[in-house]
């Protein structure tokens, strides 16, 4: 899927628009969701903007071994315990509404299977 103008998560990142951080590195960052399905709710963005899980190659392995370490980490430090859900919405019927890749960290309360 081609980009033409700037994701929402871009513009984040760009400071463009405000947005809660609790990390950022040369590859990342996490913030807060707007409107959190859970007490803890971090979404893991890449600076790259690959539009969905679909779309990334083996040129991205390394990327996508680093969110998953990201997301393991902030799930960690949120204090929560270790009881947390990392997932990935992939195409509009599956729930993605934000066409920039991101990982959701869920947690704080029970996580139910599978979710709906
Ligand atoms: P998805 O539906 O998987 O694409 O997830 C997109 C997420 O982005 C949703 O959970 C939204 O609540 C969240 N979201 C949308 N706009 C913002 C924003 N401006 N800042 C933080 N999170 C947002």
């Amino acid at each position: 899927m081609s980009q033409t103008t700037k994701t929402l998560f871009q513009r984040i990142i760009d400071r463009e628009l405000p947005a809660s951080f609790v990390h950022e590195d040369e590859h990342c960052v996490v913030i807060k969701d707007i409107n959190p399905g859970a007490p803890l709710h971090l979404l893991v963005v890449p600076r790259k903007p690959i539009a969905r899980l679909i779309d990334t190659t083996a040129e991205d392995q390394a990327l996508l071994g680093h969110l998953l370490l990201v997301a393991n980490k902030v799930a960690r430090d949120a204090g929560h315990g270790e009881a947390y859900r990392i997932a990935i919405n992939n195409g509009a019927a599956a729930g993605q509404s934000v066409f920039h890749l991101h990982l959701h960290v869920l947690a704080g309360r029970p996580l139910k299977w599978p979710p709906g």
